[in-house]
């Protein structure tokens, strides 16, 4: 690679170190991107639901209250998570470590590694980089399921309505 090639190169990845931050939608991307390089998630065979959702979780846009309560206007503080009594913002770190809505999802995708003691001396940034990073596949695996149950959650409330009579 030639000078030129390698000033550019940094000039780029100043400029998108400096772009990426602006984007608060970004806030789990910043987190795992360190790097202007093809993601290990890409070249895993993964389904094409599982792919979509790293992706979106990734790219802070899965359907959790921390994006969709954007929609409506409301503020970060208040997109609270309405599936547990943690009181906590439902972004993708409550989702895929905190809510008990999805604890045993949790225990069945990751049990070994959410109980080693490495692990939970970690912060949730470290838990979610570790588990987005090292375990991809499984990562995959937990979160078809978890949006899957999360979505049924907005439903079930309808389906009972309609059934009531
Ligand atoms: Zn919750």
């Amino acid at each position: 690679m030639s000078l030129l090639d390698l000033r550019l190169q940094d000039f780029y990845l100043s400029m998108w170190k400096r772009d990426i931050i602006k984007v608060s939608k970004l806030r789990t991307y910043i987190k795992l991107k360190t790097m202007v390089e093809q993601e290990s998630y890409i070249k895993l065979n993964l389904s094409k639901s599982q792919r979509s959702c790293v992706a979106q979780l990734r790219c802070g846009i899965l359907p959790l209250r921390i994006e969709t309560g954007r929609y409506i206007g409301e503020q970060r503080e208040e997109r609270i998570c309405n599936f547990c009594t943690e009181n906590s913002i439902e972004d993708e770190s409550h989702f895929v470590l905190d809510c008990s809505l999805y604890t045993e999802l949790r225990n069945e995708h990751f049990k070994d590694i959410i109980s080693d003691v490495n692990f939970l001396q970690m912060n949730n940034d470290e838990k979610l980089y570790h588990i987005l990073i090292n375990f991809p596949r499984k990562t995959a695996k937990y979160l078809v399921d978890a949006i899957r149950k999360n979505l049924l959650m907005y439903i079930y409330p309808i389906v009972i309505i309609i059934f009531s009579d």
